[in-house]
């Protein structure tokens, strides 16, 4: 299935009948997991969102659970913890729940989630293996449930203009793609990205799909070999994962990405070259400040709030029974190709996806 192409989804007519909300009311979305992303992000975005709001917070911290229900209202039917999790089934306020957990916990949350009637956002990286995505996807088809991926940029106008600008072959064939996305790592040796239990990997798995989607959504291919190696320069605190990645995928076009995904740099852009000029991102993966160029000039969109945009255009989709463009499916194709490319990381040759 390409990437820009038809989605598969829950049936919709049966999607459309399932929802009961009266016009014009929101959907109501629990967080489930209150660490970072959670807290800066997502709630304030659902400050910000006209077809969802902030209904419920699934924590297992005690002392959160006041100063969320004091800072967003939340009643206290709404807030739940891991072990009374799934008695949200009984509870109307809730129609999606949103996984912000460590990427080991997703396939848990997410069938849970799906098992208890509710539609599910999961963030990325979708689980920490291909085989788990797809337990993910058919818990919640088999509840007719709607699955989606936090993957906001695809609401985001300079990465929508990359997909444009290279499906569409505004500058010819695409060529080549260089992108990197990494960020410094400090010193928290206890942190989930650490743990290959956890995280599945390391700055492949949480920033590469970055990495992997830029490749994937300008050239609308899916590539079909990939090779890797990695680095190391402290092998004494990254025990358990990798700490840079280097990697090539090679699609059926003759196309070729370079990723790079370090947890000891800092880098975010999505460079490609085609036939008849360039296009880039210089700023690409962020969550604002997008910097974009092509060979014909600066880009110039607004920047927008890219998680509500994103869990708008969810509830949209629930609300009136069409697919969403982020999709479970989407996830495991990415995580397919993460899998490959560990692979490679262990045999050293190039590997089929
Ligand atoms: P975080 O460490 O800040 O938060 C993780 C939360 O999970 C914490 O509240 C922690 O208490 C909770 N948790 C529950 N059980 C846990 C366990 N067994 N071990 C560790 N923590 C446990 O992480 P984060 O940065 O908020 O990331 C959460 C998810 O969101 C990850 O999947 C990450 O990749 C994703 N994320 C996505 C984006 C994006 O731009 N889409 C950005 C940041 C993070």
């Amino acid at each position: 299935m390409g990437i820009g192409s038809a989605l598969i989804g829950p049936d919709i007519a049966t999607l459309a009948a399932c929802n009961n909300k009266k016009d014009g009311q929101k959907l109501g979305i629990a967080l489930v997991g209150l660490g970072g992303y959670a807290t800066y992000q997502l709630a304030p975005a659902l400050q910000e969102t006209k077809n969802c709001y902030l209904a419920g917070i699934v924590t297992g911290t005690p002392a959160k659970e006041k100063i969320w229900a004091d800072r967003y209202s939340i009643p206290a039917k709404n807030i739940y913890n891991y072990q009374t999790f799934d008695n949200i089934a009984g509870n109307p306020d809730i129609d999606i729940v949103y996984i912000v957990l460590p990427p080991g916990l997703h396939k848990e949350y997410t069938i849970r989630g799906a098992e208890a009637g509710k539609h599910v956002i999961c963030e990325k990286p979708m689980a920490i293996g291909a085989a788990d995505c797809q337990l993910m996807i058919d818990a919640c088809k088999k509840k007719n449930r709607m699955l989606s991926i936090g993957y906001r940029l695809h609401f985001e106008p300079y990465n929508m203009e990359m997909m444009r600008l290279g499906q569409k072959k505004i500058f010819g064939a695409i060529k080549k793609i260089e992108s990197a996305n990494s960020f410094t790592f400090g010193n928290d040796n206890t942190s989930w990205r650490v743990k290959k239990s956890l995280a599945g990997g390391g700055p492949m798995m949480d920033m590469g799909v970055y990495v992997i989607q830029g490749a994937r959504y300008t050239t609308g291919e899916e590539p079909v070999y990939v090779s890797a190696r990695q680095e190391k320069t402290r092998p004494d605190f990254f025990t358990e994962v990798e700490e840079t990645c280097i990697f090539e995928m090679e699609f059926p076009s003759g196309a070729k990405a370079f990723g790079r995904s370090s947890y000891n740099e800092n880098s975010n852009s999505l460079h490609v070259e085609a036939e008849k000029g360039w296009f880039e991102l210089s700023e690409a993966y962020r969550y604002g400040g997008m910097v974009g160029a092509t060979s014909r000039g600066k880009m110039n969109f607004p920047n927008i709030n890219q998680q509500a945009a994103q869990m708008d255009d969810f509830a949209n989709c629930i609300l009136t029974g069409k697919p969403t463009r982020v999709p479970g499916e989407m996830g495991m194709q990415d995580m397919r190709i993460v899998d490959a490319i560990y692979r490679s990381l262990e045999s050293g040759k190039k590997e089929k996806v």
